[in-house]
């Protein structure tokens, strides 16, 4: 089922989410909502997508980079190395970031509850997440590339971050007004 993105403005954006108890994570209406997330996302062609841009204000976002990221040099699932086609999607709860924020990369961002606007973005290249998969099982993924970028972008999400207020000063003042843009009133002229 496609769910509705919400979008810049609605509160549900800003709120910390919960993070989900080990109960929580094994009932069946969990798998489903996440099964509704990948269709919705997939849908909507994005990357990734948290469960607070589907108005649920809890820790869980899911991520599909497909087979390929050029940008990728570094993916260890518990401590081994993996293919990213092997990982995808990517489901994650509860996720703990660890950034390694010696390296920094700009890269062009976008969000599905920000349509229309996007702005380059500096974050950390390398982390480190642990999380919970949909089984309650714990693993620890260390990454670098979009993945990367995505997991950050999706964990600020969960944190109620967007990635707008991670823009640079210089192009700050751009972001500011077309998200200001995105808050008034459509007009019926
Ligand atoms: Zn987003």
């Amino acid at each position: 089922m496609i769910l509705e993105i919400i979008q810049y403005g609605h509160p549900t954006l800003r709120k910390k989410a919960a993070n989900l108890s080990a109960e929580e994570i094994k009932e069946p209406k969990l798998a489903q909502l996440v099964d509704n997330m990948l269709e919705t996302m997939e849908h909507a062609q994005g990357i990734g997508l948290a469960a607070p841009q589907i108005n649920e204000p809890l820790q869980l976002a899911v991520i599909d980079l497909g087979g390929k990221d050029e940008s990728n040099t570094l993916l260890e699932l518990d401590g081994k190395s993996v293919q990213l086609a092997d990982i995808m999607p990517l489901i994650f709860i509860n996720p703990e970031l660890k950034l390694y924020p010696k390296a920094k990369d700009k890269m062009q961002e976008g969000c599905l509850s920000i349509q229309g606007i996007q702005a380059v973005v500096n974050r950390p290249t390398l982390i480190e997440m642990t999380y919970l998969d949909l089984n309650g099982q714990e693993h620890s993924l260390k990454c670098d590339g979009l993945l990367g970028r995505a997991i950050q972008h999706e964990c600020d999400h969960l944190e109620g971050i967007l990635f707008t207020d991670r823009v640079g000063s210089l192009h700050k003042p751009k972001v500011k007004k077309q998200l200001e843009a995105l808050l008034k009133p459509k007009s019926f002229f």
